[in-house]
């Protein structure tokens, strides 16, 4: 199958019967994009921005600088960074709390809310960078709306800061991540962003209340599991039904076991690890949808 896929990389994906499939990548440090030929996808499905924040917390430049590079790389093609995830699994010294239960803690939107003066910086750099590109901005682990509500107001306030200070700047569209069930459930309590992304990772992990990180758990952490698809394929009808796009971002996209459930679950827009990005083409093409 690896050696079929290769020659899947250059062209765009399609399944059997010709529907299209946008496959973008998921990146992480801004140097991943530097071996990866913008031709082969259509755009950054995700950037996840915990790596900047590995030991220090990252100045406004080091920040600008970095989406910056991803924006120019990207051309034209969409870029949806989202903003910091530490927390659960990705504690980030100086900024995570101690958590007896972590997954289920401050993290994500939780903790960038809880800590303003961390969470503007980022803010003001992806305002300055968005100028660069085709930006998009997601906040991870949304599960109330009025997360993304506070989210939205300093993104307004801010942009109004650089405006007076003549910075230049672009307000870029607001979407959510999709993953904690509280989402899934009730799609209709979030029509005020602008896009959803299905992290299928944390998805499956609360629903099934199977830690991603355990592997003695594993079988039951499956994006297959048809409770999981069950509320995936209901929310691509909810994103149908109301002209609201919406991608999935998380493994199971680049995981060719998993791609004819989420086709035939709806999806047309899956964001994939780079190394997947061919064996996805390759995947997306034996589907008869
Ligand atoms: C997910 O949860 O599916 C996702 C894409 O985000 P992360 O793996 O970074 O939590
Ligand atoms: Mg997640």
């Amino acid at each position: 199958r690896r050696d079929r896929a290769g020659t899947f990389l250059a062209r765009p994906a399609l399944t059997k019967a010709g529907t299209a499939v946008r496959v973008q990548v998921n990146i992480a440090d801004p140097s991943d994009v530097d071996g990866i030929d913008i031709a082969t996808c259509d755009g950054v499905g995700l950037m996840r921005t915990e790596f900047l924040f590995g030991k220090t917390l990252p100045d406004e430049e080091t920040q600008y600088r970095c989406y910056r590079k991803v924006l120019e790389w990207a051309g034209e093609k969409p870029v949806t960074i989202r903003t910091v995830d530490a927390g659960g699994d990705k504690p980030v010294p100086g900024f995570t709390v101690e958590e007896s239960n972590p997954f289920l803690g401050l993290r994500g939107i939780r903790l960038s809310l809880a800590r303003p003066e961390v969470f503007r910086v980022q803010i003001r750099a992806l305002l300055r960078a968005a100028i660069h590109g085709s930006l998009k901005v997601m906040f991870p682990m949304i599960a109330v709306v009025e997360e993304y509500r506070q989210a939205a107001v300093m993104f307004a306030e801010e942009r109004a800061a650089l405006d007076v200070r003549g910075i230049p700047h672009k307000m870029p569209p607001l979407g959510i991540m999709v993953e904690v069930p509280s989402v899934a459930i009730m799609p209709e309590a979030f029509t005020e962003a602008a896009f959803f992304s299905i992290g299928s990772n944390d998805l499956a992990q609360y629903v099934m209340a199977a830690a991603r990180d355990n592997a003695t758990v594993a079988h039951l952490n499956s994006v297959r599991h048809p409770a999981v698809l069950r509320l995936i394929g209901s929310v691509m009808a909810f994103g149908r039904e109301r002209g609201i796009p919406v991608s999935l971002c998380g493994d199971a996209g680049g995981d060719p076991a998993s791609i004819p459930s989420l086709l035939e679950a709806g999806l047309r827009d899956l964001s994939v690890a780079p190394a997947q990005l061919a064996m996805a083409k390759a995947a997306i093409a034996d589907v008869s949808i």
